[in-house]
């Protein structure tokens, strides 16, 4: 009995801050994705985070949103979220 307690405790303290931790973590992101910038370039067809080496002088701020609706991907070297 005293295992099964233990055992459950275990599970308690393991799984719901972790449970919790994800789904605000989950929350947090999406909301960050509605107001992310992201930076294009007037001839490339990707999309950056600031400071990527690909991107030049003209850079453009957008929302990622905006970007993917514009058909801009992701660029390989700088990983802005998709
Ligand atoms: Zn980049």
């Amino acid at each position: 009995m005293r295992r099964l307690l233990a055992a459950f405790a275990l599970c308690i303290s393991l799984l719901c801050p972790g449970a919790l931790a994800v789904r605000a973590q989950q929350a947090s992101s999406q909301r960050d994705k509605q107001s992310q910038t992201v930076y294009i370039t007037r001839s490339g067809k990707k999309y950056h985070l600031d400071g990527c080496r690909y991107l030049t002088a003209n850079k453009t701020a957008i929302s990622l949103k905006d970007a993917q609706k514009q058909g801009y991907t992701p660029c390989k070297v700088c990983h802005p979220p998709e």
